[in-house]
């Protein structure tokens, strides 16, 4: 008898041919930037940990103590019997950190897009989405029963005609929701939200961002992308994040009117039907709150080394792309290229990742770094020195 399983391996060992399985580096020891990596001391020049949150000591020290208060889990989903009174302190104290009427913490970013997309729009809706989306975003969509148009990276006037025909359609789509993400992770550009805004309020459609990279880092004080373009809750619908990047701990949360988080909870199978975070989770993300608002100077050191990287890797020669943020794309062309390099880079105790084709298109393969808050000028220069060093060798720049 044939074995059904047999796929399994025939598909993987087609990944494996065409270099394209993920091989596991495995980090020794806490997520700094100065860290263990399959047992060399590397400098992390690929975590989303922006602001050095993941291992700094209010963070650590909140989730010791909630272990100690409330135990290891919360015995529950959050609807039934999984809600603790520091799930409940999170969310109020985002909704202040987001001047927001409300917000709601789901157990992921993935969890949130693909739980509250698809009961925002339904059958004779219309999603409207940037191409260059992220794949939760994706999957969100996927899960609707609503038509779907795309429109072009970042470009509005695209975006236009594509909310210019869907007044045409008939039967009038009941509802129109544009989603984007604020800040585009391959290649550390910013979506134009005003632009997108004035966009949505014109054809009367609904906005949502997903800021996961933009959390601790855009606006004032790490606020977000909305924050950023000094944007309103009646502008944009939904605000979408992660305490899985600059926050370095874990969870999704929305943030906007009284009646989004009511609407939500109530209706996101996600939130409803699986468990709630541990209070380790809700703590350290609490404390991660705290650390933001009283310790500005991680958002400001984390732009300063982000101007300093981009300016010596120019002037080195390097190609940064059209990066507006941390995340900050060292262009090489070939994937092949990309690959070298990035195994050179670790050989010289840099660890930063490639990211080849099919993640980007063909010929646009690239070393991805990303800045974070807790990096010395020293580990920088090191840094930009192993980059020169490298690119050298190979011929790159
Ligand atoms: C990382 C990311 C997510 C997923 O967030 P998690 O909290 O890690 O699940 C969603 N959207 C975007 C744009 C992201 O970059």
């Amino acid at each position: 008898m044939r074995d059904p399983s047999a796929f399994l391996a025939q598909e993987y060992g087609q990944l494996v041919d065409r270099q394209l399985d993920w091989k596991l580096r495995v980090l020794h020891g806490p997520s700094a930037p100065r860290c263990d990596v399959d047992g060399r001391e590397v400098l992390m020049l690929c975590s989303n940990n922006y602001l050095g949150f993941s291992n700094h000591p209010r963070l650590r020290d909140a989730a010791i103590r909630a272990v100690a208060s409330h135990g290891a889990g919360s015995g529950s989903v959050r609807p039934i019997a999984g809600t603790m009174d520091l799930h409940m302190e999170l969310e109020r104290r985002l909704a202040k950190f987001k001047d927001a009427e409300a917000s709601l913490v789901y157990q992921s970013g993935f969890a949130t897009n693909a739980g509250l997309i698809p009961q925002l729009v339904g059958e004779g809706d219309l999603v409207v989405s940037d191409e260059l989306n992220h794949g939760s975003i994706i999957d969100g969509v996927r899960l609707s029963r609503a038509e779907r148009a795309v429109y072009r990276h970042a470009d509005v006037e695209d975006l236009r005609r594509v909310l210019r025909e869907s007044e045409e359609h008939r039967p009038a789509y009941r509802r129109v929701l544009i989603v984007t993400d604020g800040v585009f992770s391959m290649d550390g550009d910013i979506a134009p939200l005003d632009q997108i805004a004035k966009a949505a309020a014109d054809h009367g459609a609904m906005l949502y961002v997903d800021d996961a990279h933009g959390e601790g880092v855009l606006g004032e004080g790490g606020r977000g992308i909305v924050s950023h373009f000094h944007l309103t809750r009646d502008q944009v619908h939904v605000e979408m994040g992660t305490f899985s990047k600059a926050f370095g701990v874990v969870g999704g949360h929305i943030s906007g009117s009284r009646a989004l988080v009511n609407f939500a909870c109530n209706k996101s199978r996600t939130w409803l039907l699986s468990g709630s975070h541990p209070p380790a989770v809700a703590a350290a993300c609490l404390a991660a709150i705290d650390v933001l608002e009283s310790e500005p100077q991680h958002v400001r050191r984390l732009w300063e080394l982000t101007e300093r990287f981009k300016r010596e890797m120019a002037g080195s020669g390097f190609d940064v792309g059209r990066s507006q943020t941390p995340i900050i794309p060292v262009m090489v062309g070939e994937s092949s290229t990309a690959r070298r390099l990035s195994d050179r880079l670790f050989e010289l105790g840099v660890f930063a990742l490639p990211i080849i084709y099919p993640m980007v298109a063909q010929g646009k393969a690239r070393i991805r770094t990303i800045m974070n808050a807790a990096l010395t000028d020293e580990d920088l220069t090191e840094a930009i020195a192993a980059f020169a060093r490298a690119g050298r060798e190979l011929g790159i720049r």
